[in-house]
């Protein structure tokens, strides 16, 4: 690796930023606002040629955006997006923590604390990638912007400050020629003998969200004389109905391609075994399908969470309702899922309407400049990987600027064992010292590649 990073400063700054609780909240008026403030003192402060030479905008509540101009107009810029804020850490399980979540403390090989996997570590990596750049005289031919939103976590809120961030660029008619957010990764597989590869796993389509109602009505009366079937007894048929006729778990074109570059990087004699199986392949879909994990990347999933019928024992429901939660497939929209659920419940007293979603996000394509850099840059520092396409299972800011670009992409590069990469959300957070320096060079290789 030809790169400079500076990965103490890199460090110290995480350190640092950790220690702000930027905990967001549904309800803002619990969000400390002053943490976010604090967060970008130490921005100005470790980054000192961001601020002098880049534009820097407050959007929104606390939203950082930076704009680093090229010298050519005509080329669409390229957007680095991420969000400042963490889930809070339950006061129960404050014990728990090795090192205080808050922290940042540095020990044992790991910078310890919340946000050291999501995603401080790659909002501080964005930054301090910038820096060194300007450090190093380099000049963009393309604009570079840097957009940071502040309440990612709350997923489902209709104040998302990506929604704020990507409709200010529409307004101001801008359109990205990319857009790199977190969500995929570089786990390391290495099982001796079996596999010794990492995939490089680049997120290029996102499932959607939707929430769905069934609602039953009925007369009412008293419960001494009921009929044959109340509201409930109609609503719960229309439940097992839909959980009887669960979508069809399919092999996607990119499950196919996954599982393709697995094969191909399998150890001898374990390859035989891949190859076995690739050509098998018609008979993965039902054991794939069997395995609820597997087969939420293979289909649209439905859940029904919360049921409700009369408020008394002895009072016949006049009204009974359901309500559920469905993740859809790239491809389909919420209305055909509603469509769908009409047709499996096959009973025109259940009403079914969706109560908020949005539809998945189109998938990404794989042949563009910013796909292959992502591609080129990765099988380059990390020596033994596989880029491999892949579906978002969560919901990610990314999904908010497709009104601003056609190529969403979600990938952190940090090279680090599957269950550090498992720490988001969880106890005892922590990245890996040695994965730094080639999460850093990853974006000054990336910005110089497509700028
Ligand atoms: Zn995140």
């Amino acid at each position: 690796m030809n790169e400079y990073v500076n990965v103490e400063r890199y460090q110290q700054t995480l350190s640092k930023v950790i220690q702000c609780k930027t905990v967001s909240h549904l309800d803002e008026t619990e969000t400390d606002w002053g943490e976010f403030e604090k967060l970008h003192k130490v921005f100005e402060e470790a980054y000192p040629l961001i601020h002098s030479k880049l534009k820097k905008e407050i959007i929104g509540k606390a939203g950082l955006v930076f704009t680093w101009e090229g010298t050519n107009p005509d080329l669409k810029p390229i957007a680095l997006i991420g969000h400042q804020d963490v889930v809070p850490v339950p006061e129960e399980t404050y014990g728990d923590w090795t090192h205080d979540p808050f922290s940042g403390d540095i020990a044992d090989g790991y910078l310890w604390g919340r946000g050291a996997v999501d995603m401080k570590d790659h909002v501080v990596a964005v930054m301090e990638s910038v820096e060194t750049l300007l450090e190093e005289g380099y000049v963009p031919e393309r604009t570079v912007m840097i957009l940071f939103g502040y309440n990612e976590e709350l997923v489902n809120n209709e104040d998302a400050a990506a929604i704020l961030i990507a409709n200010t660029m529409k307004e101001r008619g801008i359109r990205f020629e990319s857009v790199l957010d977190e969500g995929g990764g570089v786990p390391k597989l290495r099982i001796p003998g079996v596999i010794q590869k990492d995939l490089a796993v680049v997120g290029i389509a996102e499932k959607g969200y939707a929430d769905f109602r069934l609602t039953v009505e009925a007369t009412g009366g008293h419960s001494s004389t009921p009929p044959a079937h109340t509201a409930v007894g109609i609503l719960a048929r229309a439940i097992t109905r839909i959980e009887n006729n669960m979508y069809k778990a399919e092999m996607t074109p990119q499950l196919n391609m996954v599982l393709d570059k697995l094969f191909d990087s399998l150890d001898f004699p374990t390859s035989i075994l891949g190859k076995g199986l690739s050509i098998a392949r018609p008979l993965l879909r039902p054991i794939l399908g069997a395995i609820p994990a597997a087969a939420s990347f293979m289909r649209t999933s439905m859940s029904v969470n919360m049921v409700s019928g009369s408020p008394q024992a002895n009072v016949l429901p006049q009204v009974a309702t359901a309500t559920m939660n469905t993740r859809i497939m790239p491809g389909q929209t919420i209305e055909e899922v509603k469509h769908y659920l009409e047709k499996v419940i096959k009973d025109k007293r259940v009403k079914v309407e969706c109560i908020g979603g949005s539809d998945p996000a189109p998938m990404s394509a794989t042949d563009t400049p910013s796909f292959k850099a992502i591609d080129e840059i990765s099988t380059e520092l990390f020596e033994k990987s596989v880029t491999v396409p892949f579906q978002v299972m969560g919901a990610t800011d990314a999904r908010h600027y497709r009104i601003v670009t056609d190529q969403l992409y979600r990938y952190s590069p940090f090279n680090i064992p599957a269950n550090i990469f498992l720490l988001f959300h969880q106890t005892d957070e922590r990245m890996t010292l040695e994965s730094m320096e080639k999460a850093v060079a990853f974006f000054k290789m990336y910005i110089k590649k497509l700028t």
